[in-house]
């Protein structure tokens, strides 16, 4: 990330948290763990600068990311409505960390759409669409945990920085780069992890609090998945995984449990694009992974009203499993030319 580039955004920011004390943070539906790990420093770094901060998440996310310092302090909008309302209603700052369209904010969209407070952006997707009075977007960064913490740097120094700060900032790094296996080749994300291990964050901890936290059940779905529904199409180097509701009732699903499913086929010699079904209550939520130049967002706009980063992407659909699963299926061959690069 140029922070340079960003220089007028910093000087309005700080001016703006000067003159301002109630905050409030937030972050994309179904949290992942640049978001949570993102709004938590920005969290612990503005308490630390006297600020009345309040962190507003849109629903419930995983509980391998239920641990972090502070994690009793996020505001889960789905349950607490009337405490997230009055709160949004009294903010003279709104943090948008790890999305840059209101679309992604889930319920909370109609609420912070009316607010009146100063609204800063700190996102890395690409085609930024939430309009703010501060927007900070660059998709050259791996994470925005990272950015968070260029922002922190830019404001405070480097004295600014403490364990709780460095811990969950360096969660949004390790979870948005795979444990550091893409996106992660600027050597200016390695300095910066390198401030954060100076911070006293202890990485091995942090790295089995995420993987090494998971229940048996979803160990055994994770086999399932392999096992029987993993399909693969070695005429496009394309594989996918499909989950019924059923079958999620039958490993005793919870929140969460499919994180990283969709990446596994990815370790099939050849395979390059692989895709994950998820079937909800009132919609199918669909994941879709890449290897190298084949553009995964691209796909997921144009087909499953969705986005994401061009390896790494997401939408739904409203048609039934199977029917959805068909779609997929169709539009391969309109990337035959692409997968077989
Ligand atoms: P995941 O597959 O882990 O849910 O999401 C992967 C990436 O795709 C995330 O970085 C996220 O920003 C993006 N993404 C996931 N779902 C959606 C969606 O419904 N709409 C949009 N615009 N992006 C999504
Ligand atoms: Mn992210």
């Amino acid at each position: 990330m140029d922070v340079q580039l960003f220089e007028k955004q910093w000087e309005k920011l700080s001016e703006r948290l000067k003159e301002n004390k109630k905050i409030i943070i937030t972050t994309h539906q179904n949290p992942d763990g640049d978001a949570i790990g993102s709004v938590m420093g920005l969290y612990w770094y503005l308490k630390k600068c006297g600020k009345d901060v309040s962190v507003i998440v849109p629903n419930e996310y995983p509980l391998f990311l239920q641990w972090l310092p502070g994690n009793d302090q996020i505001i889960d909008y789905k349950k607490n409505r009337s405490e997230a309302k009055l709160l949004i209603e009294q903010a003279e700052i709104i943090f948008h960390l790890d999305y840059n369209d209101l679309g992604r904010s889930g319920d909370l969209k109609n609420k912070l759409k009316k607010s009146k407070a100063t609204k800063v952006l700190i996102d890395h997707h690409p085609y930024p669409q939430l309009e703010a009075d501060i927007s900070i977007s660059d998709t050259t960064v791996s994470s925005t945990a990272e950015m968070v913490l260029e922002m922190i740097l830019k404001l405070g120094g480097t004295d600014a920085l403490d364990i709780n700060i460095g811990t969950c900032l360096y969660l949004g790094i390790m979870t948005d780069t795979g444990c550091f296996s893409f996106n992660s080749s600027n050597p200016r994300t390695f300095e910066l992890v390198s401030l954060l291990l100076k911070s006293g964050i202890k990485k091995d901890e942090i790295f089995s609090l995420v993987y090494d936290n998971f229940s048996a059940n979803r160990m055994k779905l994770m086999g399932y998945c392999l096992h029987e529904k993993m399909q693969v199409l070695p005429d496009y180097n394309a594989a996918y995984i499909s989950l019924s509701m059923e079958e999620q009732e039958r490993f005793d699903f919870a929140v969460g449990d499919s994180e990283g499913f969709v990446n596994l086929p990815l370790s099939i010699k050849g395979i390059i694009f692989t895709a994950l079904f998820v079937e909800r209550e009132d919609k199918i939520k669909i994941s879709l992974r890449s290897r190298g130049d084949f553009a995964v967002n691209t796909i997921s706009e144009k087909y499953f009203n969705g986005g994401g980063h061009k390896n790494a992407a997401g939408g739904e659909s409203k048609l039934s499993l199977s029917e959805t699963i068909e779609q997929f299926v169709s539009v391969l061959p309109n990337y035959s030319k692409e997968l077989n690069a």
